[in-house]
């Protein structure tokens, strides 16, 4: 019998979690031609989400429940995921039911076919604030302009990869993980499945402003190195710019000689120079400082607990069992 795993990362959803149960179970009770697991990864979350996601694990124990010992973000919770899934291929879905699991069906359908890779394509995106959508899209764009492996749009999180996907995304081991753009680098081969984004059942979403930004910058610098060349071409233009107007100054004084003047042409020199020369700098501050943490070469996260066992020895696959 083939397993299928479900890799559930969480997150303070303590209110969502009974809710999640009822409709998962209920899907997996209906499909019993397939072994089931269902990884619940607590991400450090600050509320009742590990009591009761263990109580889930205590009466029914296709549900497993990994600890991580502190919050280390969507993407690394997932990694963790990822080299504790013992399926031949793995759902990731959110907890927060934005996913309906009566999807997973329709994607195990066409992993049946012979596809690798199943993608979830938002036909609707939800409830969601105008400006955000409008944001998102924009910047989808920006980033398929700038990279060699385009990056879907409409596209998230929520997927079925086969067990070849799996061992590939394990490999890519960078501290600054843009699992998205991931997806796309690995390749495989991939179709689509469509699925209408509920809103969030309860609880609220974990995205502010500042986390978003924080997350686009990540899948430009991780993804692409445009923004580098951005500034090459940013500091030769104004190099150029200068020299020609070094070259006007030389022949207008040569010619009609120099009044001392232009006061107002000096600032806006010097504040636009300053102004390239700050923004090259951060741009390349942020490749540097990526890497940095990289040659740290520090592991992504540390489990606290297994199904409530300590994890002292390597071995996953003994301690879910
Ligand atoms: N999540 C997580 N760690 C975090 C933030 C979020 O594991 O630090 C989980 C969260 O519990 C949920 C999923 O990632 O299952 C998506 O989060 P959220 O719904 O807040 O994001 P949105 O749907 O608004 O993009
Ligand atoms: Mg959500």
């Amino acid at each position: 019998m083939k397993k299928i795993s479900v890799l559930i990362p969480m997150y303070n959803e303590q209110e969502v979690l009974p809710a999640l149960y009822e409709r998962v179970s209920a899907l997996i009770n209906r499909i019993p031609e397939y072994d089931w697991e269902i990884i619940m990864v607590n991400d450090g979350s600050k509320d009742n989400t590990a009591v009761i996601a263990m109580q889930i694990h205590a009466n029914d124990k296709r549900f497993h429940f990994v600890d991580l010992s502190r919050n280390y973000g969507k993407e690394v919770a997932m990694m963790a995921g990822f080299d504790v899934v013992s399926g031949d291929c793995v759902v990731i879905m959110d907890a927060d039911l934005q996913h309906p699991p009566e999807v997973i069906p329709a994607m195990i359908a066409e992993w049946e076919k012979g596809y690798d890779d199943v993608y979830g394509e938002r036909i609707t995106r939800g409830k969601e604030p105008w400006l955000r959508k409008k944001i998102s899209l924009l910047y989808y764009h920006l980033l398929q302009k700038t990279t060699k492996t385009p990056i879907l749009e409409n596209v998230g999180d929520f997927r079925l990869l086969d067990r070849s996907c799996i061992e590939a995304i394990k490999q890519l081991r960078e501290t600054h993980r843009y699992t998205k753009g991931l997806y796309c680098y690995i390749g495989f081969k991939k179709t689509k499945v469509p699925f209408e984004q509920a809103n969030r059942e309860v609880g609220q979403t974990k995205w502010n402003f500042f986390s978003l930004l924080g997350l686009a910058i990540e899948g430009l610098t991780s993804y692409t190195t445009m923004p580098l060349r951005l500034a090459t071409i940013m500091g030769s233009c104004v190099s150029l710019g200068a020299i020609l107007y070094l070259i006007y100054i030389i022949i207008k004084t040569l010619i009609v000689g120099e009044q001392v003047a232009g006061f107002p042409t000096l600032m806006v020199a010097i504040l636009l120079l300053g102004g390239i020369t700050l923004l090259s700098l951060g741009i390349i501050g942020e490749y540097v400082g990526r890497i940095f943490n990289e040659t740290k070469n520090r592991p992504n996260y540390f489990i606290r607990e297994i199904d409530g066992k300590k994890v002292n020895t390597v071995s996953y696959a003994d301690l879910l069992d």
